[in-house]
C-alpha cells in the first residue's frame, strides 16, 4: 500500500500543511477523530492539484472553527444545523471542516434526517466511490486509507459511480455533479450509473434541483479550471435548462472563457495560482444583459453580497486600470506598488479583456520583468553590505531605491550596480593598496629565503633593473590621480 501520509505531505503548500497540523492538533486536543475527505483525497489519488483541504471530524467542528479563528483563519461560511463550515485557513488556504454524518432517507427522495456518525457512515452516505475516501489524520492510523466503496479501484479504472441506485432520486443534485466530475476529470460515467442516469432524465427528476443547490454547482464550476467541457456535458444532456433557462437559450460565452483560460496559463507561468471565480462567472455570463446576470443570480440564490461582487466587478477593475494607466503612475515603481496590491483576479481581468493597452502592457511588464526582478532584491542588499552599509533604514531606503533605477532599466550589471550604490549611500570606495610593489618584495623575499635570486619570472622587475633611476608609473595610486 502506498504511504499516503507521506504524498500527502509531498504535495501540500506549506500553508496547507501548517492548516493541517493545527486541525489535527486541535481534534486531538478536543478528543475528535479526524479525516482528510472528498476532493482532497481524490485530488490527490487522481494527481490534480489540492485546491483546498477539506476535513471530517467525528465531532462539532464550529469549536475548532473558533480555535482556529484566534489564529488568523477565516470563516467563510458556517452552517450550524448541518455541522460544516467553510473556512479560509491562516494563510490564504481555503477548505472545509464538517462533522461526520448519514443522511437518512426514510422513502427514496423525501428530505434525509441526519444523524452525527462515524466517518464510515458518512463516506458511504456521499456521492460517488471517488469522493467517498478519506485518510486517517488519528495518531493510532495516520496515513490509513479508508475506501468502503472500492473508489480507489474507479478511480484507475476512470469511472465515476453512484453508491446507490436512488442516487439521484434522492438528490437530483447530482446530475449535475456527476457529469462535472466526469467532464473534468476525463472519466466515463459507470454502467449502472450511467442507467440510473439516464433513468432520472426520463422521469424528469433535474426539473426538481433546487435552485439553491444549482447554483452552488455553477459556483463550484466557475471555479473550475476548464469550465468548457463541464458546460458542453450539461449543454448536451439538456441540464444547462436546469440551471437556468436564459443561460441555455443564450448560451455560456465560451470565447470570453478561453480567453480567461489562456491568461491563467499566463499568470501560472508567472507563479500564481490564481482564483479566477468571479471574472469566471462574468465569462460564463458574458452573453447575457447585466440585468438577466443579476436576476440569474439572484434565483440560484447567490447571496447579496456575492452578487454585487460578480455585477460591480468589471467597472472596479475598468477604473483600476484607468487608475494604471494615468500620469500618477507615470513611473514604474508606482505602477508596480499599485499591481503589488491589485488583486490577481482583477489582473487576469484585464489582460483577458481590457482594450486600456498601457494598463495590459504595465501588468504584463508586472508580471515577467518586474517581478522576477524583485527577487533579485535580496542579492542587492548584499552588495550593499558588501560595500560596507550597516543595517537600518537608511540601508532599506536604499535598496529600494536601486529596485526603482532598476525598474527604469538601470544598474543591469554587477559593476553598475556597485556604482549606484556607493552614489546612493555616499561610500566611496576604499584606495587600492600599492599591490604591486608589496608583491615584488614579497617574491623577492621568498625567492631569497629559498636561495632563488635569478629566478624572478616577470619581465617588468629586470626592467626596473635597467632603469633604475626612473620610478616605474605603476606605482602611482590611481585614485589620487582621479583626484587632482
Ligand atoms: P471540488 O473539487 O469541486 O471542491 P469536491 O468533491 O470537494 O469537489 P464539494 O462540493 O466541495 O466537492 O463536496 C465535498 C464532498 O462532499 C464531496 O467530495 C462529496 O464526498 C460530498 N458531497 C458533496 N455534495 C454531495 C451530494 N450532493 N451528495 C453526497 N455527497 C456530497
Ligand atoms: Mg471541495
Amino acid at each position: 500500500m502506498p504511504d499516503y501520509m507521506f504524498l500527502l505531505e509531498s504535495r501540500l503548500l506549506p500553508e496547507q500543511r501548517a492548516a493541517l497540523l493545527r486541525v489535527q492538533e486541535l481534534s486531538a486536543a478536543l478528543g475528535y477523530n479526524v479525516y482528510l475527505t472528498g476532493g482532497t483525497v481524490r485530488d490527490l489519488i487522481t494527481g490534480a492539484s489540492l485546491k483546498d483541504l477539506d476535513f471530517t471530524v467525528e465531532g462539532n467542528p464550529s469549536k475548532i472553527a473558533r480555535e482556529l479563528e484566534k489564529g488568523g483563519a477565516k470563516v467563510l461560511m458556517e452552517d450550524e444545523k448541518l455541522r460544516h463550515v467553510e473556512i479560509l485557513f491562516a494563510g490564504d488556504c481555503e477548505g472545509s471542516i464538517a462533522a461526520a454524518r448519514d443522511d437518512h432517507y426514510v422513502r427514496p427522495g423525501t428530505r434525509p434526517e441526519i444523524r452525527w456518525s462515524t466517518i464510515m457512515e458518512d463516506l458511504r452516505r456521499r456521492d460517488f466511490s471517488l469522493n467517498a475516501i478519506a485518510i486517517s489524520l488519528n495518531p493510532a492510523s495516520r496515513g490509513l486509507l479508508l475506501d468502503p466503496t472500492n473508489g480507489l479501484s474507479d478511480v484507475e479504472r476512470a469511472e465515476v459511480r453512484a453508491l446507490i441506485i436512488h442516487s439521484f432520486t434522492n438528490q437530483p443534485v447530482r446530475l449535475l455533479r456527476v457529469l462535472r466530475f466526469a467532464a473534468r476529470m476525463g472519466f466515463k460515467l459507470e454502467q449502472r450509473t450511467q442507467e440510473w442516469f439516464e433513468l432520472a432524465i426520463e422521469r424528469d427528476l433535474h426539473h426538481s434541483i433546487e435552485p439553491g443547490e444549482a447554483g452552488a454547482e455553477l459556483r463550484a464550476l466557475a471555479r473550475e479550471e476548464n469550465p468548457t467541457a463541464i458546460l458542453k456535458s450539461w449543454e448536451e444532456h439538456d441540464l444547462l435548462e436546469t440551471v437556468h433557462p436564459v443561460l441555455a437559450k443564450k448560451h455560456p460565452d465560451y470565447d470570453s472563457i478561453n480567453r480567461l483560460n489562456k491568461v491563467r496559463d499566463d499568470l501560472f507561468m508567472a507563479g500564481f495560482r490564481p482564483r479566477l471565480g468571479t471574472p469566471m462567472m462574468l465569462s460564463i455570463l458574458g452573453r447575457l444583459k447585466d440585468r438577466e446576470q443579476g436576476s440569474l443570480l439572484h434565483k440560484l440564490g447567490f447571496r447579496a453580497a456575492e452578487v454585487d461582487h460578480i455585477l460591480e466587478f468589471e467597472e472596479k477593475a475598468q477604473a483600476s486600470a484607468k487608475e494604471l494607466a494615468g500620469k500618477k503612475m507615470a513611473a514604474p515603481i508606482d505602477a508596480y506598488r499599485f499591481l503589488e496590491k491589485m488583486p490577481v483576479d482583477t489582473m487576469a481581468y484585464l489582460l483577458a479583456f481590457s482594450s486600456n493597452s498601457s494598463a495590459v502592457s504595465k501588468i504584463r511588464a508586472y508580471l515577467n520583468k518586474w517581478r522576477p526582478m524583485r527577487s533579485g532584491i535580496p542579492a542587492v542588499a548584499n552588495e550593499l553590505t558588501t560595500i560596507g552599509m550597516p543595517a537600518g533604514p537608511k540601508f532599506d531606503a536604499i535598496v529600494d531605491q536601486m529596485f526603482a533605477m532598476q525598474l527604469m532599466g538601470r544598474g543591469k550589471t554587477p559593476e553598475e550596480r556597485e556604482k549606484i550604490l556607493r552614489k546612493l549611500s555616499g561610500i566611496k570606495e576604499q584606495p587600492k593598496p600599492k599591490e604591486t610593489k608589496g608583491k615584488e618584495k614579497k617574491v623577492a623575499k621568498l625567492a631569497k629565503l629559498a636561495g632563488m635570486t635569478k629566478a624572478v619570472p616577470s619581465p617588468a622587475p629586470a626592467a626596473k633593473a635597467a632603469k633604475p633611476s626612473k620610478p616605474a608609473p605603476s606605482t602611482k595610486d590611481p585614485q589620487k590621480k582621479k583626484k587632482k
